[in-house]
């Protein structure tokens, strides 16, 4: 089963971050803001501030033959 994605806290109010969330690190309860995650197809989209990657990773096909980890 995968691992629950968080929702991107309110501050981030791009629209894209309907689509992504975050996952919390292993050793705390704080959420893991260098990675969002893709809520469609659960891919880690690495994240730096601004939301680039994230607009890229929606604008592409969606991968109907992803695996799952
Ligand atoms: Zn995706």
């Amino acid at each position: 089963m995968a691992a629950h994605i968080n929702p991107a806290p309110s501050c981030l109010k791009a629209d894209v971050w309907e689509h992504f969330g975050f996952k919390k690190k292993k050793e705390s309860d704080n959420l893991d803001k260098t990675m969002a995650v893709c809520k469609l197809c659960h891919t880690n989209v690495k994240y730096s501030g601004n939301t680039t990657n994230l607009l890229s990773h929606l604008q592409r096909p969606l991968p109907t033959l992803f695996v799952r980890i």
